[in-house]
């Protein structure tokens, strides 16, 4: 008998309690809190006759969200808010002994900087506790960093050069939207671009490095080179590595959007006085552009993302090597009510929690993804709506 508390009622919240509700022999009892209890009531509503309860709750407020957890004694709690409740709630999971599953990394509201150390710290404390703390289990990072796990167990005996590349070449109709959270997804695509190479990270300008890749079924797509979150972990995890990069498309519409939020300072996360009160620009700006949650409906096209990796197989042969996933915005929409990139994270933050509970991910301490067995994972990705494709020796498009 599991029971999951689930924190947050957006898009991919939506789609994980979703897939939860259908994988019933596993998650038997799903409690959704979020800020808005009537957005967690809404995702109830859509899945009449399972075992779902609601409530409110701020995940900024420690005492609150233990109050919450002690009440409901979950097995396991699920953060699917922002990346500012890391903390807080991975600090509750702490205090009753529960374990923790998120899907991006720590960020402090008040500083554009994500990175690991934040929640690497609670390593002693969940070890001690007993409790595991499962990071980034969405597609990147998530699925990426599973499938880099998986490229290392079964075909390379050392991977050299790693790109992950991500491309979403959908089209949902708007002149500007995001795909996840508005705050969130620009405070990411406006930092400097960051690459591991030989041994230390090279900063760039935001966007200064690009080239047209070719994804699956999709075609050549200008991609450009960002900081991504899953790579800190993995040129730890994967000291052979020589380069690690990540590649994401923008279309050049959204380019010029973002140039002129910029320009105008719409991008700003220092608070402004405006009629004789505090507002902070982006979060205004969240407040007037769509809400990627409801960009489904008129959504058509693809989202493909994969791992391009180039190293020595198992005889010490070099070998190339691309894994990746295609997702259908609008079949995930017939299914969910939500876009692909919603859908390409809560499905695997549903079968991240579903690997810690039946002990299949499970030991004290913290952490990502791919320090975990990747076949349980991989074996449930297709079943879940995202079935990968492997090529092997193929042209990776990179020097
Ligand atoms: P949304 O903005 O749609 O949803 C976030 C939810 O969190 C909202 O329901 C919001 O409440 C709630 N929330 C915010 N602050 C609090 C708080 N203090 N207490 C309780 N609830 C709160 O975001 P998404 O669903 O698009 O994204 C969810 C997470 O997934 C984010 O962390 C995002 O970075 C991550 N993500 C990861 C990806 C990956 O591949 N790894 C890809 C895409 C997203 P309210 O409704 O009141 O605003």
């Amino acid at each position: 008998m599991s029971k999951v508390l689930v924190i947050g009622a957006g898009g991919v919240s939506t789609v994980a309690v979703h897939k939860m509700a259908e994988n019933s022999d596993v998650f038997k009892e799903i409690v959704i809190a979020s800020r808005t209890k009537s957005k967690c009531d809404a995702i109830a509503a859509a899945l009449p006759g399972k075992n779902i309860k609601t409530a409110q709750i701020d995940a900024d407020n420690v005492p609150e969200m233990v109050k919450l957890i002690r009440e409901v004694k979950p097995d396991l709690v699920v953060n699917l808010a922002l990346p500012y409740q890391d903390l807080p709630i991975m600090d509750a999971c702490l205090e009753t002994g529960v374990s923790y599953l998120d899907t991006a990394n720590y960020e402090p509201i008040d500083e554009a900087k994500f990175e690991y150390s934040w929640q690497w710290a609670y390593q002693d404390r969940y070890k001690e506790k007993g409790i595991t703390a499962i990071l980034g289990c969405g597609f990147d990072p998530g699925v990426t960093s599973v499938f880099v796990a998986h490229a290392v167990k079964h075909h390379f005996s050392e991977i050299h050069y790693l790109d992950i590349v991500d491309c979403n070449a959908g089209d949902h109709g708007k002149a500007f939207a995001t795909n996840f959270n508005p705050e969130i997804n620009i405070r990411e695509v406006t930092q400097p671009g960051k690459y591991w190479e030989n041994g230390q990270w090279i900063e760039t300008k935001p966007h200064e490095i690009h080239q047209p890749i070719t994804y699956p079924n999709i075609g050549p797509k200008e991609s450009y080179l960002i900081y991504h979150e899953e790579l800190e972990s993995l040129v730890k995890n994967y000291p052979t590595l020589k380069r690690a990069r990540f590649w994401m498309t923008f279309g050049q519409e959204y380019l010029t959007h973002l140039r002129v939020i910029q320009n105008i300072g719409m991008a700003g996360i220092e608070p402004i006085m405006y009629e004789g009160k505090e507002i902070v620009p982006i979060q205004f700006l969240k407040a007037v552009l769509p809400n990627p949650g409801d960009l489904g409906e008129n959504y058509k096209g693809w989202t493909s993302i994969g791992c391009r990796i180039k190293g020595l197989d198992k005889q010490g042969k070099e070998k190339t090597y691309y894994i990746y996933n295609n997702c259908s915005h609008e079949v995930a929409y017939k299914e969910t009510g939500t876009q692909g990139v919603s859908y390409t994270t809560g499905v695997p933050a549903m079968i991240g929690a579903m690997m810690y509970l039946k002990g299949l991910w499970k030991k004290p301490g913290v952490f990502n993804v791919e320090e975990f067995d990747p076949d349980p994972f991989m074996a449930e990705l297709g079943k879940w709506g995202l079935p990968y494709v492997e090529l092997h020796d193929v042209d990776l498009e990179f020097s």
